[in-house]
Parts: structure tokens; C-alpha cells; sequence
């Protein structure tokens, strides 16, 4: 890991800094977090080492209880949040502490991982002290755990008194339930009670925070052509056929919408001919045509990433426009489905990623940046962002997320939990 260097000497030579700048109640809720570390390491273990894949509801609610308990025990009021029994997921934990001090913040994780019942990677297994091979372990029960342990040093420190936050563990991130009005109600609803949200995603790096993710949504274009003897093809009452249409219309696409910075758009899978069927539950097709036919039907499925909404709807408006300036006798049609809204970097969300950087600064810790936008996929996090101030990628570090590979960094569990616990306990006394 390139930023390997640069986090020894920020962790080794730091605390002389450190002592300067915190003051003398944020010097002992920083002790508080590295007396309590071997334990959080441990609670993480004991979390890694049960099954929350998912569709694994059991499994789910089960870590998602074993938070909870912990949470009660720092007198957050807790509660499982169960989703209606056709959407097939666990439900989620939301715990809270009620105030009026301060930032109002909404903490964000998830309970479940990508590693369900029947995977082969079950076990937290330590390869050496700084290192353990976790499935879910980095994305994210470790920035759960961080989450608890930072409240636990400020709650043992008396500290969280009269403040307002909200804990929101999702039980199914990694495949949210359909529909999303009703798997994210309790997530937005929350963000409309706070200030500010920070997700504990796994963390892109020691010095990097994410201020902005990508949205994601879907597109279909349809196009219908004049079934005919390929002889007539060109000429006037037989038209071009599908296939050309739909050709013109992605190379459309290709050639005025693509080139916009964060804005990408993909089509996925193709289908031309006479007949074509495809089912969306299995991404499968069929199809049939013949050489000598002109084709009377073409579809194609795509995805569309975007940084706002403004370019979203920019985007969208550009390839309805494309898709209605049809060759002759064909006619097409686009259809568009939302999922992921976008988180902009907004200037509120600079501004925090401003204020975790004095923290880290002041902590010894090094500089925090922004990461690239363009390389995190889209989290929980963008479901709030249109409400509050914004920040992710507050979680471990570790390599290999949703991979039979997956490791989390224990080493820098302390040192993150250090920096979450100051950045929470300066965001309360605003
Ligand atoms: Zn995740």
C-alpha cells in the first residue's frame, strides 16, 4: 500500500504533535479509545464470525442484535426495524441518543455482506498482527465496529449528553430490497431529522475521505422496424430496419453524449432480429432473425452513472433527443429507472471534509483528501446526500472487498476509531 510510509510516520511520530493541539478532555477520550482497542478487536472478530450474507436473514439479525445490546449498553435507544416479509431481507438496527447539542449527525453501516451461507470464506483468521483475513471484515463490520467504539470512549467520557445522533446499521446494502421507497425509508427519514451524515464505508485509504459518489440508474431502448424481404432494404417502403436504427442510435449516443467529466453510460446486452425475448430475473435472451430479413425489432439495456442530477437529467434529455430522430420506417423508443441518487461534492461536504482533516491533522494523523469520485461506487450514503452534509469512506482499511480474498487492517483500527471519536466529539460542541 503506497500510503504505507507516509501512515507509520504519521502514526509513529504524531503523538509529540498530538499532545499541542487537543485539548485536556479530548486527550483523555483519545486514551479512552486505545484502552478499549483489544476488545473492539475482538468484537469484530465475533461479528466476522457470524454469516450475514444478505439473504441470510438469520444471520443478519443476529449481528445486527449483537450491535444492539452494545448499543444499549451506552443507553442508546435501540431498535430493529423489521421489512415487510415479501422483500426477503433482514431489516435494519437504528439507535439513538436524543439532544439538542450541537450538529445533529446520522452514522451510517451496514450489517449484512456478500458472503452468503453456502460461500466457501466463513472465518476471521488472523495471518499476522496486522492483518486478518475476514470475509465482511473490511466492507464494513469494521466501520461498524469503529462506529460503536468511538461512541463508547465519548459515552464513557460522558461526553454525549444533550447531543442528538442517530446509528443506522442497513441490513441489506449490499442487495437492498425493493423497493427502495420502502428499504430506505427509515435511512432518509433519519437524515431529515440531522445535519450531517458520515458512512463508514471501507475507507479508499488512510488519507482519503469520500465527499462525492457517483449515482447509478438504468436505460432500455426499444426499436421497431418494418419486417421485410432484405431486398427492400433502403428503399422507400421498407426503411432501414431495427438493427440500423439502433445502431445510428448508440453511435448517437457514443458521439454527443459520452465525454462529459463522471458521466458514463454503458450499454450491457444487445438483442436484434425478428423476435427477441429476454428475461431480466436471469439477464437471459433469445433470439431470432435471418440474413435475408430486415430486422423488426432491436433492444438494447444499459447503465448511466452520473455525479448530480443536473447531469443526469442533461444526459437523459440528450439521448431521448437522439433516440426520436428516427431513419425511415423505424421508430424507437427509451425508457429510463432510477437506483442510486448521486452524492455531489457539495460545498457543505468539503467543508466537513475541511473539519476531519484538522481533526487528523491535530491527531498527527496526516492530511485527508478528497478521493476520486469517479472510482467509488455508489453506498447507502447517496441515498441521504440530498438532505445533509455528507461524508464516506470513514471505515477500515483492508484489501479484497467482496472477494474470497477480503482483509481488513487492524492496525489502523485504532488510529481510525481515534479520529472518528475527536471528529464526533468536535461535531457535537459546534
Ligand atoms: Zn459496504
Amino acid at each position: 500500500m503506497k500510503n504505507s510510509l507516509t501512515l507509520c510516520i504519521s502514526l509513529c511520530f504524531g503523538l509529540s504533535l498530538m499532545s499541542q493541539k487537543l485539548t485536556n478532555v479530548e486527550k483523555k477520550l483519545i486514551k479512552t479509545v486505545e484502552k478499549n482497542n483489544t476488545e473492539a478487536i475482538a468484537f469484530l472478530e465475533k461479528v466476522v464470525n457470524i454469516n450475514s450474507g444478505t439473504l441470510n436473514k438469520e444471520g443478519v439479525k443476529k449481528v445486527g442484535t449483537i450491535f444492539k445490546t452494545a448499543f444499549e449498553q451506552i443507553e442508546f435507544d435501540s431498535k430493529w426495524i423489521e421489512m415487510p416479509n415479501e422483500m426477503n431481507r433482514a431489516g435494519h438496527l437504528f439507535a439513538e441518543t436524543t439532544g439538542k447539542k450541537g450538529k445533529k449527525l446520522l452514522l451510517i453501516g451496514h450489517l449484512d455482506t456478500v458472503f452468503e451461507e453456502d460461500s466457501p470464506f466463513q472465518e476471521f483468521k488472523r495471518i499476522n498482527d496486522s492483518t486478518a483475513h475476514a470475509p465482511g471484515g473490511n466492507d464494513m463490520k469494521g466501520g461498524d465496529v469503529i462506529v460503536l467504539y468511538a461512541l463508547k470512549a465519548l459515552y464513557q467520557q460522558g461526553l454525549l449528553k444533550d447531543a442528538q445522533i442517530i446509528v443506522a446499521f442497513t441490513g441489506d446494502e449490499e442487495s437492498t430490497g425493493k423497493p427502495l421507497s420502502i428499504s430506505r425509508k427509515d435511512l432518509v427519514d433519519a437524515a431529515k431529522r440531522s445535519d450531517i451524515a458520515l458512512g463508514f464505508e471501507t475507507s479508499t485509504g488512510f488519507n482519503y475521505a469520500t465527499v462525492a459518489r457517483r449515482g447509478a440508474s438504468g436505460w432500455e431502448v426499444k426499436v421497431k422496424g418494418k419486417r421485410a424481404h432484405s431486398s427492400g432494404v433502403f428503399n422507400e417502403r421498407v426503411g432501414a430496419g431495427a438493427i440500423f436504427e439502433m445502431s445510428r442510435i448508440l453511435n448517437g449516443f457514443y458521439e454527443d453524449v459520452r465525454g462529459e467529466e463522471f458521466l458514463t453510460f454503458n450499454p450491457g446486452v444487445m438483442m436484434g432480429g425478428t423476435f427477441v425475448e429476454f428475461d431480466a430475473a436471469t439477464s437471459k435472451g433469445e433470439v431470432f432473425g435471418k440474413s435475408n430479413v430486415v430486422a423488426q425489432t432491436a433492444v438494447v439495456k444499459g447503465g448511466l452513472r452520473f455525479i448530480s442530477e443536473e447531469q443526469k437529467e442533461a444526459a437523459r434529455d440528450k439521448m431521448r433527443a437522439i433516440v426520436n430522430e428516427n431513419l425511415p420506417h423505424t421508430s424507437a423508443e427509451i425508457s429510463f429507472t432510477d437506483s442510486y441518487p448521486a452524492m455531489p461534492p457539495s460545498e457543505s461536504n468539503q467543508e466537513l471534509l475541511a473539519e476531519l482533516n484538522k481533526v487528523s491533522l491535530d491527531l498527527g494523523q496526516g492530511e485527508v483528501k478528497a478521493y476520486d469520485p469517479g472510482k467509488r461506487g455508489a453506498a447507502d450514503t447517496s441515498f441521504v446526500a440530498a438532505y445533509v452534509a455528507c461524508l464516506d469512506g470513514l471505515g477500515t482499511m483492508g484489501t479484497g472487498a467482496h472477494t474470497p480474498e477480503e482483509t481488513v487492517n487492524l492496525k489502523t483500527v485504532e488510529a481510525l476509531t481515534k479520529r472518528t471519536a475527536l471528529f464526533l466529539y468536535r461535531l457535537i460542541n459546534e
